[in-house]
């Protein structure tokens, strides 16, 4: 761990300037306990980069990234940018070309209920009880998303609406190679979600997938057409560890399973890509800049702390303080200290502030 890894801070809009000083709080205290050392460089991005120079990803904010080796992002947007054209726009404006000039192409997104939060989920408690922890693999620069031809207009006499859905098989195998990794380092059991009873792409998909099983002993691969993935997720979560799925099924996949999480603020996700032997990577919360709760202290900034600790693991290979940065956000619940959005009225929850859930953390680094 010596050498120091350079970690470009996009703080952005609303509750992200907020949540992030308690990431990086977090990140001083397991810096100091492992002894590894970052740097970290912020670049103004989303509404508040308009503000100052009237582009949501400035030139030098994107050279900044370039030079690192993780971009820690905030949230952007909020309704003073809400009259703008939509390309012009804080998200479409800063995470799009960050996604697309990185080719983040996989996104990691953990679905953790804790025992303690199994009330804030929508699901009935039974169906829950202990929690759950899932992981969701999302291929993101694919599919049908940006699929060509696209097509709007009049053909042969009728208005039609087309798009393409197309995977070649190399961005396949680089999204299965992530998965499998991801699950050879968790419970060990990956399950691809494709519609091959339909749908060409997801027969190549699934071969794909069956071939290179033989490459990870350690990992249990299975198949799961999406309805009945969908299903699965409200009936019984706990049965997955890795999801791994493609663009259009896994935008609505992750959006299911954040909402059986019961609360957005503790949402973590990563965009990945390799770079060499590399990964680098852009870890954001999953939820966005909360412009009702921004500047008044209440915002969870778990979410947060957890994207930082996904950064550890995934673009610095540091394991064991990523761990103990998920260990101390687990003890902190455990113990009863809650932001606001956690709160069910128990009467032995201790309900505190932003920073009030940072120090939380601090202390129960281990
Ligand atoms: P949102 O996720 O910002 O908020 C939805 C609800 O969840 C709000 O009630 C909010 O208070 C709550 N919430 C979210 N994060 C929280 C946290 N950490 N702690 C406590 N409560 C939290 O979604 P929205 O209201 O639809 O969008 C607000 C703005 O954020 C919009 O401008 C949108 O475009 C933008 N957005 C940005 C991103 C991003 O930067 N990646 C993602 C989604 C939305």
């Amino acid at each position: 761990m010596s050498e120091t890894k350079q970690v470009a801070v996009l703080a952005g809009d609303g509750i992200g300037p907020e949540v992030m000083r308690e990431a990086l709080r977090v990140l001083d205290a397991v810096e100091k306990r492992y002894g590894f050392r970052t740097e970290r460089r912020e670049y103004a991005v989303g509404g508040a980069a308009i503000d100052a120079c009237g582009k949501a990803l400035p030139p030098e904010t994107l050279k900044g990234c370039e030079e690192a080796d993780a971009i820690l992002f905030g949230s952007v947007g909020g309704p003073k940018w809400e009259s703008l054209p939509p390309d012009e726009r804080p998200e479409r404006g800063a995470l799009l070309p960050l996604r697309r000039h990185f080719d983040l192409f996989a996104n990691l997104r953990p679905g953790v209920c804790l025992p303690e939060l199994t009330a804030a989920s929508p699901l009935k408690e039974k169906l829950i009880a202990g929690g759950f922890d899932i992981l969701c693999v999302r291929e993101l620069t694919g599919g049908m998303y940006f699929g060509q031809p696209k097509f709007y207009g009049e053909r042969d006499g009728e208005i039609v609406g087309l798009d393409t859905l197309i995977y070649r098989r190399s961005e396949v195998e680089r999204i299965a190679h992530m998965a499998f990794r991801a699950a050879a380092g968790r419970r060990g059991k990956l399950c691809s979600v494709d519609k091959a009873n339909v749908l060409s792409s997801s027969v190549m998909w699934r071969d794909v997938f069956t071939e290179l099983a033989s490459q990870y002993t350690q990992v249990q691969l299975t198949h799961m057409y999406v309805d009945n993935a969908a299903m699965q997720l409200v009936r019984n979560p706990g049965q997955f560890d890795v999801i791994v799925t493609e663009n259009t099924f896994g935008d609505i996949l992750t959006d299911e399973m954040a909402m059986v999480c019961g609360s957005l603020g503790m949402l973590p996700s990563a965009s990945l890509c390799n770079r060499g032997e590399k990964t680098f990577g852009l870890y954001e919360p999953s939820g966005g800049s909360a412009p009702d709760i921004a500047g008044k202290g209440i915002a969870n900034p778990i979410a947060q702390i957890l994207s930082m600790g996904m950064m550890l693991r995934y673009s610095f290979g540091y394991s064991e303080p990523a761990q103990a940065v998920d260990a101390a956000v687990r003890a902190a619940i455990a113990a009863g200290v809650r932001t606001r959005d956690l709160s069910t009225g128990a009467p032995d929850e201790q309900i505190v502030t932003t920073s009030g859930m940072g120090d939380a953390v601090i202390s129960f680094l281990r």
